[in-house]
């Protein structure tokens, strides 16, 4: 049976388009989910920039979930990921939709609130729990 020469750091790494230390890794795939997803040599999937992550920094601790400072979800570039809590993950998505235009969002937001850059947490709160962004 034939064997790979490619480590999987190389197999991984052929399917990210790496670009600049700053720039977005995005992750070369066909699928139409919104995370990567790699195939490991045991045949299990991983989720691609968690696996980044661990592969090029280090384990992530238990409990904790990768947030995209950039809000890319296909970026695997480690210094875009930081690990944080699954309600802080949520906060941050829930204040990062709370920012777009009001057009790009279900849910009734003020206009001016969406253009500020000074917010007040407990009314976006109120509005994610109620469109249902955070539980
Ligand atoms: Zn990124």
């Amino acid at each position: 049976m034939a064997r790979t020469t490619q480590t999987i750091e190389e197999r991984f790494l052929a399917r990210v388009d790496q670009c600049g230390p700053d720039e977005c890794w995005l992750w070369i795939t066909t699928s139409t989910s919104a995370y990567g997803t790699f195939r490991l040599d045991s045949g299990r999937y991983v989720v691609a920039h968690r696996f980044a992550y661990e592969l090029l920094v280090g384990p992530i601790p238990d409990g904790l979930t990768l947030d995209h400072l950039c809000r890319k979800t296909r970026c695997v570039n480690p210094a875009h990921l930081e690990p944080v809590t699954h309600s802080e993950n949520s906060r941050r998505s829930a204040v990062a939709l709370w920012r777009r235009p009001q057009q790009n969002r279900t849910g009734a937001a003020p206009r001016a609130a969406a253009r500020s850059p000074v917010f007040d947490w407990a009314e976006v709160e109120q509005w994610a729990k109620t469109t249902g962004r955070i539980p």
